[in-house]
């Protein structure tokens, strides 16, 4: 997908409203950046080990002073895709020590059902 400002602030709002229904507590507000460029240009040893980041969808690196979160909106094909993507980075965020998996999984669903219904 082309990154243009609607999506950024689509993004921005998704952002806002799933950390705070989350009630994250660990770490502070995610910063947001869409573009490899973007967030290369970071600076944070928190963020060193992903320096090698590009074909991936997303990520979040945080510890107790910064949150960043990385949706590569170039790598998703539609607006569904990257909805998904920043879910699965609040999960990770909400639950930092849970390993990809069913449990996972589940976590993400109850988010977006809990949203539709
Ligand atoms: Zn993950």
């Amino acid at each position: 997908m082309k990154l243009t400002p609607e999506i950024k602030s689509y993004l921005y709002k998704l952002n806002k409203r799933y950390y705070k229904s989350l009630g994250i507590k660990s770490t502070v507000f995610p910063t947001l950046c869409f573009t490899v460029t973007e967030f290369n240009k970071i600076e944070g040893p928190e963020l060193n080990k992903f320096r090698k980041i590009k074909n991936q969808y997303g990520l979040v690196c945080f510890n107790k002073k910064s949150c960043t979160m990385f949706l590569n909106v170039r790598h998703h094909k539609d607006v569904a895709e990257l909805y998904s993507t920043l879910i699965h980075e609040m999960v990770h965020l909400k639950h930092p020590k849970l390993p990809h998996g069913k449990t996972f999984n589940n976590k993400i669903n109850n988010i977006i059902m809990s949203d539709r219904y």
